[in-house]
């Protein structure tokens, strides 16, 4: 299924989560990309290369990760790991709690 090329002057573009397979505006998602195999989160999205996109909670990173849906985002030929990305969630709920 593809949707219209044609969105390029929207001003708010969305991503699909890879978890959630809701979409939702590109700044409220997490950037993925994969640097030596590993998933690594790339809050800036300045990394080159193909980009994933996830909700910033460890609700989304499980079914993404059980559902293997990185490498199928990345074209990978076998699993990636996501230790980079968990580590980072982890580290933006303690900030986030009060
Ligand atoms: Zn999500």
């Amino acid at each position: 299924m593809r949707t219209s090329g044609r969105t390029h002057a929207q001003a708010c573009p969305e991503r699909t989560c890879v978890g959630c397979r809701r979409r939702a505006a590109k700044g409220d998602l997490l950037r993925i990309a994969v640097v030596g195999g590993e998933c690594v989160p790339d809050p800036r999205g300045t990394l080159p290369g193909r980009g994933a996109y996830l909700h910033p909670t460890q609700a989304c990173l499980d079914p993404a990760v059980r559902r293997r849906a990185f490498p199928r985002a990345f074209r990978g030929p076998g699993p990636l790991g996501t230790d980079a990305v968990r580590a980072f969630l982890e580290r933006r709920a303690a900030q986030a709690r009060p």
